[in-house]
């Protein structure tokens, strides 16, 4: 056993006492952990705080984002008109299909019309959107400064509030007797230690990271998937839990992906590999040829279903080409577009057969029946006698240059996940509560986001369960 340095020791000169029996050991260093933590914290428990990452590294995929889903009853200062909950409600159904448990979800949305104030007294600064951000100044309170500027106020607020953690620290087991987390197994800093506490939040995120567990469910498409957020994410704790007989919830080959650009980096190249030229481009296979609508409806409602699709084509790989009038339309990319001034000469640089893409574009340009284009609604330019169809945004691509962009399936996150309860509470496959086991964020959410997803409800499950697993793991411990 080993006294080990933690964050605070830099300035205080403490350490960390692994001897010691904790009130509350959160698992995790991303937003959940952290909105357990200092909640805890704030109500008295003693808190030691695992993450797995290096300090550089902290923060896992709460790190990449940008905003969270709130409910509003009017204007604040960074949102628009309103967002009650009937509409959010009704928005979650619509995109799950039904897939998520009413109790916890209109819970969750209630919430978050309360947590603005906590956020900002932990330092979290906010903004309104900027434009190119999928339409969200209504519904999405945008972070000033990102993720990681939100990550680091919460790690500074626990620190100052004597929270104590552990960068570097996998935790391996959580040894369950009778519903009772006894003893927790972790490797910090390469060496394997056993650490106890009173109660344990889960709050480790999804299992995207560990490409040989969802290998399971797709097979060698796996190697041409691009992981968008950390690779720390490897599910250990899901399945030593799941395991154990935790009671899953979520559909284990379910996950957010989104097209991104195929020379993205393997694991966390972040937000900024996203492309949106879907909409206002063609989309096709390796074969050359179109295989979805790409104007099927609003791009924050489709943006979430291209990743899946890429996913399901040969090779795991698309194209999106589209000419000079659209190429002003989508956020800029991080890499530089493929350009030509033929088509032909585009799919070259794309390694494209010419004459097939040649084909596959006059096609679609002959079935493009003109209107009145309009790229902020579903206007009606759109095309006739092909398949798939084209709904809206379709014009014809015939204004060299002509631009082509290589997408890969980018997973955001998996769903499948712990059952809780409304305190936060893991369930056992008998459906009888943990006694002192909490999970929060990812590795809890296809409780409520069973399908599909909501852009901005991954924080806000975090942020509301975060505070409701500190909360019940400090008055667990302290009773
Ligand atoms: C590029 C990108 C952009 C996104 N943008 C948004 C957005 O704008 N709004 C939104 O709502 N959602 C967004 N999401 C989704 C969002 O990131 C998640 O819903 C949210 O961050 C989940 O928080 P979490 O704390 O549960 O998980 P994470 O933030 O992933 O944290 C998990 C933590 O657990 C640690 N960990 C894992 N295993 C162990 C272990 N065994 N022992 C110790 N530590 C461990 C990891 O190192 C990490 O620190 C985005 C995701 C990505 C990838």
């Amino acid at each position: 056993m080993r006294l080990v340095t933690c964050a605070r020791a830099v300035h205080i000169g403490a350490v960390v006492d692994l001897r010691r029996t904790y009130d509350v050991l959160v698992v995790g260093g991303g937003n959940a952990a952290l909105c357990a933590a200092v909640t805890a914290r704030e109500a008295g428990a003693t808190v030691l705080l695992l993450e797995h990452a290096p300090k550089a590294l902290r923060g896992g995929n709460s790190r990449h984002t940008r905003n969270f889903r709130a409910m509003h009853q009017a204007p604040t200062k960074v949102l628009t008109d309103a967002y009650l909950e009937d509409e959010y409600w009704d928005d979650l159904r619509r995109v799950t299909g039904g897939n998520t448990d009413e109790p916890l979800a209109r819970m969750t949305i209630r919430a978050s019309a309360h947590v603005t104030p906590w956020m900002e007294a932990c330092g979290v600064r906010f903004q309104p959107s900027l434009a190119g951000t999928l339409n969200l100044s209504r519904t999405n309170a945008f972070f000033l400064g990102g993720g990681k500027a939100l990550v680091n106020a919460y790690f500074a607020t626990a620190a100052r509030l004597g929270v104590q953690v552990l960068y570097d620290t996998e935790v391996r087991t959580l040894t369950l007797d009778d519903g009772f987390v006894r003893e927790v197994g972790i490797v910090s800093k390469g060496f394997p230690e056993t650490v106890r506490a009173r109660c344990v939040v889960a709050a480790s995120g999804g299992f995207q990271g560990n490409l040989d567990w969802m290998r399971q469910y797709w097979g060698d498409a796996v190697d041409n998937f691009v992981i968008r957020g950390t690779p720390y994410a490897k599910g250990v704790v899901l399945k030593n839990l799941l395991d154990q007989g935790a009671m899953p919830v979520g559909d284990a080959t379910q996950f957010h992906a989104v097209a991104l650009d195929a020379r993205s980096p393997k694991f966390d190249g972040g937000i900024v590999t996203r492309l949106d030229s879907v909409p206002f481009s063609i989309v096709v296979n390796r074969t050359g040829a179109r295989f979805y609508d790409e104007g099927e409806d609003v791009w924050p409602k489709r943006y979430a279903i291209w990743g899946r699709l890429i996913a399901q084509e040969a090779g795991q790989i698309a194209y999106s080409v589209c000419d000079a009038k659209a190429f002003s339309l989508f956020m800029p990319s991080v890499f530089p577009a493929i350009r030509a001034d033929t088509i032909d000469e585009l799919a070259v640089r794309l390694g494209l057969d010419a004459a097939v893409l040649q084909a596959t574009v006059a096609e679609y340009n002959t079935a493009v029946r003109v209107g009145q284009f309009d790229s902020t609604r579903l206007d009606d330019c759109r095309t006739e006698g092909i398949t798939p169809a084209k709904s809206h945004w379709a014009r014809r691509i015939d204004e060299p240059p002509f631009y082509g962009y290589p997408l890969r399936p980018g997973i955001t996150f998996t769903y499948l996940g712990l059952k809780v309860n409304e305190q936060a509470r893991v369930l056992m496959q008998d459906g009888r509560p943990t006694g002192n086991l909490f999970a929060c964020g990812e590795i809890m959410a296809g409780n409520i986001l069973g399908r599909g997803y909501l852009a901005g409800f991954g924080m806000t499950i975090g942020t509301v369960f975060g505070r409701i697993a500190g909360q019940e793991a400090a008055r667990h411990a302290r009773n």
